[in-house]
């Protein structure tokens, strides 16, 4: 089984977290979020994982470790993911944009962190 870890922010927090990914299935899934700082975490490559798939969230995923979002948005500027909290806006952690939700795609594709 693959395993890779990609990075999301929190934009209640202004912090980044780790989840770790699964290949199953020619899918990937999430499994776990724990917390990490940017220096560990580009340290560990983690900012240039690049996979595809629908990143849906396992049963026992346990969410962000900052606010315990379980959903997440992809932001159609920068291409990272954040957190989301099933209101209709999205704001990115990232880079800031806020905007409506608009992002429907099946396949997310992962560019890595870059802070
Ligand atoms: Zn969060
Ligand atoms: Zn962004």
């Amino acid at each position: 089984m693959k395993a890779e870890v990609i990075l999301m922010k929190c934009p209640e927090s202004r912090r980044i977290y780790g989840v770790r990914v699964e290949e199953r299935y020619n899918d990937w899934f999430r499994t776990w979020a724990f917390p990490i700082d940017e220096r560990r975490a580009s340290h560990e490559g983690f900012d240039r994982t690049e996979i595809r798939g629908s990143l849906d969230a396992t049963d026992d995923y346990n969410g962000c470790p900052y606010c315990g979002s379980v959903k997440f948005v992809l932001c159609g500027r920068c291409g990272k993911l954040s957190c989301w909290n099933n209101e209709e806006r999205m704001t990115c952690g990232w880079c800031g944009l806020t905007g409506d939700i608009a992002t429907t795609e099946d396949d997310v594709k992962v560019r890595g962190g870059g802070y």
